[in-house]
């Protein structure tokens, strides 16, 4: 059975513009869920180039990608929006009570009033490594994400790459997974040092294996995995797996939201630059995803779309509700739903 979850508007995509959407529509009384395709918010900031500095936001000097995601999160945190990570959102379809349903690969239904796109460059989709016959075992018994951390309970897992979703899922999987090997191609890692010494403090200690080397061929039945056979400088190897994670990297797609009957000009979503709207009512489109005359793909161009969109939104949410304008610095009324007043 499908959950079902029924919310004023729903944002797809949680990176930086998304996160400020529930920010302006927060401060409008307007309850919203994000759903991202990645595991954790910040969109290509956070993916593409946490430690990189930013120049060009309002007010920040210099702010590094994963440092501008962790204050919009701080920023955003009295509204308490709710996050459903690492599921793509696959439909929308407006209904006959003039609400939007969404669905998404992870068997949820989504009921909102506003749908509000902050899909950026579109949907990061996992790159798939060079291993004859994986798809075979695809959604199976080799996962590009992890959904439900119990899928590896009591399981060999083979985790491979060097990033941090490899390093991170290594750390979070190995208390509740019956063995876990790493394997990466080389000795060094892309990923936090923390975390690699966390893993090698783990590996010493003989509660994971680390191997270096390349996945060679899969052995299994019907989907199921039995074994990962790799390629080592000492020869092949072979590793005892029910489950493999290989964290290769992302690539971004346009995805779903080309089939969703939105009028588009060269794979991005046509909106006015009043309200952001797209050309069906309801459905407005923020961000890198949206296009307009004289669109700029800055974040601070995402942020005043994000503005003008929740005062449209707010009209949609709670019509013949007046809204009155105000300054965080003097209102009281909005300073009380910042939990500062
Ligand atoms: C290397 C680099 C450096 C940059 N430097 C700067 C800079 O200095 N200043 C600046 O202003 N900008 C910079 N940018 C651009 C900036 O990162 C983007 O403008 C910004 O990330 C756009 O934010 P967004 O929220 O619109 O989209 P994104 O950050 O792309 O986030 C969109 C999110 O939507 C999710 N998504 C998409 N489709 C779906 C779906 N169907 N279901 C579920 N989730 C979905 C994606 O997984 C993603 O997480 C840089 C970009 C790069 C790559």
């Amino acid at each position: 059975m499908s959950e079902l979850i029924e919310t004023d508007v729903v944002i797809i995509g949680a990176g930086p513009v998304g996160l400020f959407a529930v920010f302006e529509l927060g401060l409008l009384d307007i309850k919203c869920h994000l759903i991202d395709i990645l595991d954790r918010p910040g969109g290509q900031c956070a993916e593409l180039y946490p430690e990189k500095p930013i120049y060009d936001i309002p007010g920040f000097p210099v702010v590094t990608g994963q440092g501008l995601v962790d204050n919009l999160m701080q920023q955003i945190a009295p509204f308490s929006p709710e996050f459903h990570f690492s599921r793509i959102v696959n439909s929308v379809e407006k209904q006959e009570d003039g609400r939007f349903k969404l669905t998404t690969d992870a068997d949820e239904t989504f009921l909102c009033k506003a749908v509000v796109i902050a899909a950026g460059g579109g949907s990061f989709q996992p790159k798939r490594p060079p291993v004859a016959r994986i798809e075979a075992y695809e959604g199976k018994s080799v996962f590009y994400a992890v959904r439900k951390m119990d899928d590896f309970r009591d399981q060999d897992v083979v985790i491979v790459g060097g990033g941090d979703s490899a390093l991170d899922w290594t750390l979070n999987l190995q208390p509740i997974a019956r063995s876990l090997t790493l394997v990466h191609r080389r000795p060094e890692f892309k990923a936090a040092p923390a975390s690699v010494n966390k893993m090698q403090e783990l590996a010493a200690a003989g509660k994971i294996n680390f191997l270096t080397g390349q996945v060679s061929h899969l052995e299994g039945d019907n989907g199921q995995l039995t074994a990962v056979h790799l390629s080592m400088a000492s020869g092949e190897a072979m590793v005892h797996a029910t489950r493999m994670l290989p964290f290769f990297g992302l690539t971004m797609k346009l995805g779903p939201v080309a089939d969703w009957g939105l009028e588009l000009n060269d794979n991005l979503i046509s909106v006015d630059t009043e309200k952001f709207e797209s050309s069906v009512p309801g459905i407005f489109a923020i961000g890198d995803i949206n296009h307009y005359p004289g669109k700029l793909k800055l974040i601070l161009s995402g942020f005043h779309e994000a503005a003008l969109m929740a005062q449209a939104a707010k009209a949609i949410v709670s019509p013949g509700e007046r809204v009155v304008f105000q300054y965080t610095t003097s209102s009281t009324k909005l300073q009380k739903k910042l939990g500062v007043a």
